[in-house]
């Protein structure tokens, strides 16, 4: 399981997904490809990215009737998109309420500005994957230094356990069932049984446990897990 955002690029022109992709890879993302919106389906289906590049002029589906369909989706309803226009489309019409959109690229781009617009929508869309310090009750987790301490002492955690922690962490004192936290957390909720999650939240409580933490990951029965910095 990485760590780093997953970015899905659907581009049909292979230049520009190039350019996409090798600017984006130099900066740590992990990347899936499409093609055009049937292609994005079903990586989409297969697993949940952290957002979406999508090109506006697809053969096929358009990239905008595409983001619409993510919208009306509930498993995809959340999932950050930005939209790749040529210079001929109209910002206003990308940014319009029936676009879906979070953001929008117009083509030709330079790097720097696809850096800057992928990194502020994932802070503003997913705060667990901010590059931020996430804070509740005595945990502290850095983002970036990929570390959690309690009291200035790091927590041995493995790669998942301290995704699930993260994400939770960014979203305290609400309550995810398995399935959403299989989606946001791995990104999957098709391939991977609902217990997996049980037990790496077993896992996570044992680790906490070791510096009487573990009260903070509560379970809600019969719904999920939450995470609470109210004792
Ligand atoms: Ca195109």
């Amino acid at each position: 399981m990485s760590l780093s955002p997953e970015i899905l690029l659907v581009e049909d022109e292979p230049a520009i997904l190039n350019l996409l992709e090798f600017t984006l890879a130099d900066k740590g993302f992990g990347l899936r490809k499409a093609m055009n919106a049937l292609q994005a389906r079903s990586a989409i289906d297969a697993k949940l990215p952290d957002l979406v590049i999508l090109d506006w002029m697809l053969p096929g589906e358009s990239g905008v009737q595409f983001a619409r369909k993510l919208r009306a989706d509930p498993r995809t309803r959340a999932l950050p998109v930005i939209i790749l226009t040529a210079k001929a489309e109209e910002p206003d019409k990308v940014m319009g309420l029936e676009s879906g959109a979070d953001d929008y690229i117009t083509k030709p781009f330079s790097p720097r500005e696809l850096i800057a617009r992928v990194n502020a929508l994932l802070r503003r869309r997913t705060p667990e994957l901010g590059g931020e310090r996430l804070t509740v009750g005595p945990l502290v987790l850095d983002t970036a230094r990929h570390d959690v301490r309690v009291n200035d002492q790091v927590i041995a955690l493995g790669a998942a356990e301290f995704k699930l922690l993260r994400f939770l962490m960014a979203h305290p004192e609400r309550v995810f069932s398995r399935g959403r936290l299989l989606d946001q957390v791995w990104g999957d909720h098709a391939y991977i049984e609902e217990r997996t999650v049980d037990v790496h939240v077993l896992r996570l409580r044992k680790a906490l446990a070791e510096h009487n933490a573990e009260h903070l990951v509560q379970t809600v029965r019969g719904v999920g897990y939450r995470m609470t910095g109210n004792d």
